[in-house]
């Protein structure tokens, strides 16, 4: 079979389920992983009744045993992994002053230490089969500091730079950094301050593009020779300042 062995974090909703449909469409065999299994379920039914070939796994990316297990098992399954899309992310706005430390902790450990974790997972096998992709989902968030938005920023400059120094010291791992701005997608429903989160969602909602518009970019990442390494896409919306 032709495609690809793609494996998505954070696959239930959003951008992940978006890239899911995608790159599924194109031809690759997708993996996908995330907590909410029964979502994964409908989405691997839905990819398999359109003809695409798709297997979901429990994960949750702050575990490191659990990651180790998401990328071990489609490697012992199929012989290979090409592609890690480290999706999976929070965002949970306040201000410094309201010290809300389980929401920064959070962040931490989804959006950075999760990220760390699907590297420390794939990379022996990248390099012990002589390639592959790391694709990790940073954000406008990791290109500019917004009040609200400190440790979230934090979290996505910092998923910025591991990824450079990912991509220079691995030279045959394709590395590609997304960075989406205002997307559609349930990132804003959970934790944070209540009124700035709601601020955020409607913000998302009267600017925001389509999921599917993050993936269209993924894939053409994904989708060029293994000679060529796109390092980072910025896709925001045209109305975004
Ligand atoms: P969603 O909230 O729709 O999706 C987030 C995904 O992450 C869900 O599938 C969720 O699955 C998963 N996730 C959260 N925590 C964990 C965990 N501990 N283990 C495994 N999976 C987890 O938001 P988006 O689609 O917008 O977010 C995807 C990525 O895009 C994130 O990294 C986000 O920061 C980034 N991004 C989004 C932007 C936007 O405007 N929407 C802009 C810029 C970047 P489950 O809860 O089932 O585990």
């Amino acid at each position: 079979m032709n495609g690809k062995i793609a494996l998505i974090t954070g696959a239930s909703s959003g951008i992940g389920e978006a890239t899911a449909l995608r790159l599924a469409a194109d031809g690759h065999h997708v993996v996908l992983g995330a907590r909410r299994t029964d979502r994964l379920a409908a989405l691997t039914a839905k990819i398999r009744a359109d003809g695409g070939r798709a297997e979901f796994r429990a994960l949750d990316v702050t575990d490191l045993g659990s990651v180790r297990a998401f990328v071990t098992s489609a490697h012992e399954a199929h012989g290979r992994v090409d592609v890690l899309v480290n999706n999976a992310g929070v965002m949970q706005l306040s201000t410094l002053d309201t010290l809300r430390i389980d929401d920064w902790n959070r962040m931490i450990d989804v959006n950075l230490r999760g990220t760390l974790h699907g590297i420390a997972a794939v990379l022996p096998i990248l390099r012990a089969q002589g390639g592959g992709h790391v694709v990790n989902v940073a954000s406008t968030a990791g290109l500019r500091v917004d009040p609200t938005a400190a440790v979230y920023c934090a979290t996505k400059f910092a998923v910025r730079a591991l990824s450079e120094g990912l991509r220079q010291e691995n030279t045959d791992v394709r590395v590609t950094i997304i960075s989406p701005g205002f997307t559609h997608s349930e990132l804003a429903d959970q934790g944070g301050d209540p009124e700035t989160q709601a601020a955020a969602r409607a913000a998302s909602e009267r600017l925001g593009i389509p999921a599917s518009a993050v993936a269209d970019a993924i894939a053409y990442a994904v989708g060029q020779p293994a000679a060529v390494d796109v390092n980072e896409i910025v896709v925001r919306p045209t109305v975004q300042t």
